[in-house]
């Protein structure tokens, strides 16, 4: 039995971020369920804070270089020169953030959630306690808990690498540095690695393979590490690592200044750097052993496909589950988990599909896909029962650019489909616009659309797209 001063709760969230917001709200907004969420941080997790928001804002930022580039083409009189304040941009950005997070409080508030501002951690199997600002501590239980703690980025076990920065970081910069150093070749790597060389600084990557994005099919990490290096960013391929990183001066933008030493003796110095390696589950100080939550290999929490740990009544999704670390995966899992828990014998069985999920890097230009890549759909059918359609082409819009610019903005679709009905397994695109057009074609790939299907929806032209409705 719990003790006395326990508040008793239907649902507790642990994180009010995508996947916590969305089962919470979800519970309480649709079933009336008594809920309490839990958050430490910032309301709205990762994604609101220093995640897909202010990220898609810095890359619309960067985008606007991109436009006015291309308008000195289209014969505007653009000076070569224009002074950007991103101090204001960032001002801007941080009061859209700031919006977001009252919304997402408004919004808990509306549908009666109760909202604890504090570190929780389990004290009994089902007992949570939270840290409040001030100090005191407030202990509850649920006969359902949800984990939804999220994840934190890296830094690697490097002498010295505090004095560089993560995407979290990234984030905190008023000042551009002149030249910047990113290490890693994921999607977080090569967006802000992206935004950063079209706004002129100067932008090395140190990878360690010769492409980056290599959970990507093949076609997407050769033409777009090709395409950076196009553009003028310095991709330091089979990169040896660095060893250490020594602050030469303390300081904001050009002040800054890092020395890198390489596991190879070669020295850089830059005036940031920024780590991209990748996240780890927010989950130290839960207590988990209390529960007697288990993990995974990648030390994060093991779930069925119906986001149930192995502790009755306790449950977990996005970040910190592992799977398809994505915003809208968090929230369609945390609403399907609402559903199955409070939504009655019609949801029983409610779980999200992890299969065809659609997703962008904003990268320059984008990249879309959804589905297996080449090498996947080969190993999954086999070679014989695999059809691969393919097209490069330059966007109209950079028809009016001499052709050096042109070969510099490839536009390029691959459609991977499987079996004699040649089922679309997966779609590859890169290029003006796609992320915007890839949804559409998420949903017919769910629906399990073939070729056939593709061929017989009638192109919109002129766009990139009808491309993808035409090949042979
Ligand atoms: C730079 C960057 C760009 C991204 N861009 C995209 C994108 O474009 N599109 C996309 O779909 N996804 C993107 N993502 C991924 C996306 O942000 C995450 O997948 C998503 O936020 C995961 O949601 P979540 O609910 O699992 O965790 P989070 O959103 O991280 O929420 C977890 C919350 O739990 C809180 N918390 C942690 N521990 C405790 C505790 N002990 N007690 C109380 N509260 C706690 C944290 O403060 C946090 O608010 C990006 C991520 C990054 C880092």
């Amino acid at each position: 039995m719990a003790p006395l001063d326990v508040q008793q709760y239907d649902y507790i969230v642990l994180g009010g971020g995508s996947g916590g917001s969305g089962s919470g709200r979800r519970a309480a907004g649709w079933y009336g369920a008594k809920t309490l969420i839990v958050e430490s941080g910032r309301s709205g997790g990762t994604c609101v804070n220093v995640g897909c928001v202010p990220k898609k804002m810095t890359w619309n930022f960067a985008s606007i270089t991109e436009a006015l580039d291309a308008g000195r083409h289209y014969g505007y009189d653009i000076p070569e020169k224009i002074s950007v304040n991103y101090r204001h941009f960032k001002e801007l950005r941080d009061a859209t953030v700031k919006r977001l997070n009252g919304i997402y409080e408004r919004n808990w508030g509306n549908e009666g959630i109760d909202l604890t501002h504090g570190r929780a951690r389990f004290v009994e199997p089902k007992v949570i306690e939270v840290e409040l600002p001030d100090g005191t501590k407030t202990r509850y239980t649920a006969p359902h808990i949800l984990i939804a703690t999220g994840g934190r980025p890296l830094l690697p076990p490097v002498k010295g690498a505090e004095h560089g920065i993560t995407s979290d970081g990234f984030f905190e910069i008023e000042e551009l540095p002149p030249k910047v150093a990113v290490v890693g070749a994921g999607y977080i790597a090569v967006e802000l690695a992206g935004v950063m060389a079209t706004v002129g600084v100067e932008t090395h990557m140190l990878i360690r393979g010769n492409t980056f994005l290599r959970k990507f099919d093949t076609m997407i990490q050769d033409t777009m590490t090709e395409r950076y290096e196009a553009v003028g960013v310095k991709i330091h391929k089979q990169h040896p690592g660095i060893k250490e990183v020594q602050l030469l001066r303390d300081g904001k933008g050009k002040d800054k200044l890092l020395k890198l030493i390489c596991n190879d003796g070669t020295e850089m110095e830059v005036n940031e750097l920024l780590w991209a390696i990748g996240r780890a589950p927010e989950i130290e100080d839960l207590n988990l052993e209390i529960p007697g939550v288990t993990l995974n290999k990648g030390n994060h929490i093991a779930v069925d496909e119906y986001q149930n740990t192995n502790v009755e009544g306790i449950y977990a999704l996005g970040d910190v589950t592992g799977h398809a670390e994505l915003t809208p995966v968090a929230i369609a899992a945390g609403r399907q988990l609402g559903n199955r828990l409070f939504g009655g014998e019609q949801f029983k069985t409610s779980k999200l599909s992890y299969e065809n999920i659609p997703t962008v890097v904003f990268s320059h230009p984008e990249v879309g896909t959804v589905g297996l890549t080449e090498a996947e759909a080969r190993a999954r059918y086999g070679d014989d029962n695999i059809k691969i359609y393919r097209t490069r082409f330059t966007a109209m819009y950079y028809d009016v650019m001499p052709a050096e610019e042109k070969k510099k903005n490839p536009t390029q679709f691959k459609l991977i489909c499987a079996g004699p009905e040649e089922k679309v397994v997966g779609l590859h695109i890169l290029g003006l616009g796609v992320g915007e057009m890839l949804q559409g074609f998420g949903v017919a790939v769910k629906m399990g659309a073939t070729k056939k299907d593709f061929d017989s929806c009638v192109a919109i032209h002129p766009t990139s797209s009808e491309e993808l409705v035409t090949l042979r």
